[in-house]
């Protein structure tokens, strides 16, 4: 197929980039996008599934046989106070997870992905002449809490369309805007946020022997915690461990009766991931036993995303795919990036191939100065930052056409 037709489409395209970017909506609050994008996509001819896990949206286009091919696009938004100083910058806000009033931002980008998804669901139904198979077009909530998803995948994502054959996606990035960033394997690390409750015994600071202190068992657990990487991982694989919060007592001449942690692990593979959370829970455990605590403490998991691992096959395919359709200069490996996605449940689920890749979205000029200058990560604002202000051109039509043409890679020809 010719993606002649995309020029057409930019102006909607943009106007519905700078909609989607003044209006963001926090995870699973996302309702007037999905409005947007449900109601775009049933113009475009396809059979439209609203309230999947909370408020994903699904499109089905149904062409003849042949494999089903997932697109998947995040959509929520970041509650953060946006700075960029642009003309369509956002002023909203949303009500967080404590039920806080908050500031919301597109800092993410995943008003970018939403857009670009949106035009390749159009385009490639408007060229269905060309392709046969289904296409499973996946709008998906809460990204940003880890559990979208599995949302997705538990309301049975899966029973709407058939299982998909291949999982595609793709996140925006401050690289050069058009350019493509992939990498065969591993490209971003799990994430698993837990929150543990030490069960002491609480009484008078006066009378220790009367209680079983948390703080004391506390500070056991933090100390041997730090013993899993250095002590548990071998030399050749790398994780992290962070306690990021303590909160023990509330007053000197009180002994508290429970002490409350969180602790955040960074891992590249899911072997050390298991590892690193079956350590954790030994210890913990064992801490607690150690101090004669009245009861078991409690551990649980706020958030947890798995590493996101791309098929080598598919990914050198799409390499290729790339290198034709953007130029080669501008297709380059992606470094292992230390943030997580929860993108990668759905080929898992499936138990098909998936591939994520990363397209550039900044200023190209601004982005390779800071490079040859040293300064990238002073002078160029990363996702997630109150800065991150992606240019609409070429990064738009970019990411269509790398979605449209991986697409159709695989879905089969007529
Ligand atoms: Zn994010
Ligand atoms: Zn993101």
């Amino acid at each position: 197929m010719t993606l002649a037709p995309l020029e057409g489409l930019l102006p909607s395209l943009r106007e519905l980039y700078i909609d989607l970017h003044r209006n963001p909506e926090l995870s699973f609050a996302e309702h007037r996008t999905a409005a947007e994008l449900a109601r775009r996509l049933g113009d475009a001819g396809y059979e439209v599934h609203t309230g999947i896990g909370g408020t994903g949206v699904v499109g089905v286009l149904r062409n003849g046989t042949g494999p089903v091919v997932l697109l998947r696009a995040d959509i929520d938004a970041l509650p953060l106070q946006e700075k960029t100083g642009l003309e369509y910058a956002s002023r909203a806000r949303g009500t967080d997870v404590d039920g806080k009033d908050v500031p919301v931002m597109h800092a993410c980008g995943h008003d970018m992905h939403a857009t670009w998804l949106s035009g390749a669901a159009d385009l490639l139904a408007r060229a269905r002449e060309s392709w046969q198979g289904t296409l499973l077009v996946v709008f998906q909530p809460g990204e940003e809490r880890g559990s979208g998803a599995e949302a997705m995948l538990r309301d049975g994502l899966f029973d709407i369309a058939g299982t998909p054959s291949v999982v595609l996606g793709q996140h925006i990035v401050p690289g050069p805007a058009g350019w493509v960033l992939i990498r065969p394997g591993v490209i971003m690390a799990a994430t698993d946020s837990l929150r543990i409750v030490l069960h002491g015994r609480g009484g008078h600071g006066s009378r220790p022997e009367t209680t079983v202190d948390p703080a004391v068992m506390a500070a056991s657990v933090v100390m041997r915690l730090q013993t899993i990487v250095s002590r548990e991982i071998s030399a050749t694989e790398s994780a992290v461990v962070t306690v990021g919060q303590l909160h023990v007592g509330t007053a000197s001449n009180i002994i508290a009766d429970e002490a409350v942690l969180e602790v955040n692990v960074r891992s590249f593979d899911e072997q050390v991931r298991a590892k690193v959370l079956a350590a954790i829970d030994r210890i913990v455990r064992g801490e607690a036993a150690a101090a004669g605590a009245p009861k078991p403490p409690e551990i649980t998991s706020i958030a947890s995303f798995p590493v996101t691992t791309n098929d080598d096959a598919t990914t050198e395919t799409l390499t290729a795919l790339f290198r034709k359709v953007r130029g080669p200069e501008r297709v380059i490996e992606a470094p292992l990036v230390t943030g997580s996605e929860d993108f990668s449940e759905f080929g898992r689920a499936a138990g098909v191939p998936s591939v994520f890749w990363l397209v550039g979205g900044l200023d190209q000029d601004q982005v390779l100065t800071a490079i040859a200058g040293g300064r990238f990560d002073e002078d160029v604002p990363s996702n997630h930052s109150p800065l991150f202000a992606p240019v609409l051109e070429p990064t738009l039509g970019a990411g269509v056409e790398t979605l449209v043409m991986a697409a159709l890679e695989f879905l089969a020809a007529p």
